[in-house]
């Protein structure tokens, strides 16, 4: 395996609910590698977006140790945590997170607007990134124009935008159709087959069989680490339905071979 990309050692995170602790990650103990494809499950509370924003430099742990590329996120100051999210991590949310008034191409600049990046150079990355998710054709339109899938499509264009190592999606589908849903799956798998390194929470299994690796955390721990083709396997519905269309594959090549076979027909 390629040197790990992400480190997490004895991490707990611990907010403090009304002088109480409130441990919201223990004993957290996981490695990433470069280019891997995990998906994190759980109930909800189990703490699986305060373990993404963790990984997302967007909050730090309370004890233990992030080491992100080797660097120890826990002694950056403030301006190289921005740094560090800018350049090296995508977000992608439920619910987009567009700017409604902005258009497609305006909001893809955005964070390359805070990055500082000339006017015209921003403008040529975002074309590219729109057009990296299929969505150049669409540039001008607001997100109130646009369908869920198409919203979410541009939300990863401006993740990309900064070409970050990391993609964090935080129940990404959750607010898409079947259909769109795996659309912006496919198109996550893609951009993950590239060498970007995903890390997607989600509590379904269609989403996360699609991983190497699933994660499942309850009350603030990682309980079960299996590889996503584990997790197709057990999910009784996907098990149907994968069985029915083997089923009727086979029966449909049976009747081809019946057609062919001489002396039966005609
Ligand atoms: P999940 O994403 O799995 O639904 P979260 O990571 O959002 O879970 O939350 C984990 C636990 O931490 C929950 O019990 C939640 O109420 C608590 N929590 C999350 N954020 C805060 C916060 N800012 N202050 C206090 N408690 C929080
Ligand atoms: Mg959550």
């Amino acid at each position: 395996m390629a040197d790990p990309l992400i480190v997490l050692t004895d991490v707990w995170r611990t907010y403090d609910v009304g002088g109480k602790p409130l441990h919201a990650l223990r004993e957290v103990d996981e490695t990433f590698a470069a280019g891997e494809h995990v998906a994190i499950m759980g109930p909800s509370g189990s703490g699986k977006s305060t373990l993404l924003n963790l990984l997302g430099c967007l909050d730090r742990p309370s004890r233990g140790t992030y080491r992100l590329d080797g660097r120890d996120v826990g002694e950056l100051s403030e301006a190289e945590l921005a740094e560090v999210r800018r350049h090296q991590i995508g977000f992608i949310f439920q619910s987009f997170h567009l700017v409604a008034r902005l258009d497609a191409r305006r909001n893809v600049e955005l964070p390359m607007t805070f990055a500082g990046v000339e006017r015209r150079e921003r403008r040529r990355r975002a074309e590219e990134a729109l057009d990296a998710v299929g969505m150049a054709p669409r540039s001008a339109h607001r997100p109130n124009e646009l369908s869920g899938g198409e919203r979410q499509r541009v939300a990863i264009a401006r993740a990309l935008a900064m070409g970050p190592r990391v993609l964090l999606a935080d129940e990404p589908t959750g607010n898409l159709d079947t259909r769109s849903g795996r659309k912006v799956l496919d198109l996550l798998a893609e951009l993950n087959a590239g060498g970007i390194t995903l890390v997607v929470v989600t509590h379904d299994p269609n989403v996360a069989r699609r991983a190497d690796r699933v994660i499942t955390l309850v009350d603030g721990r990682i309980v079960s680490r299996i590889a996503g083709t584990e997790l197709g396997e057990v999910n009784p519905l996907i098990a149907a339905v994968e069985a029915a269309e083997e089923m009727a594959a086979s029966e449909a090549a049976a009747e081809a071979a019946e057609a062919e076979s001489p002396g039966e027909t005609g």
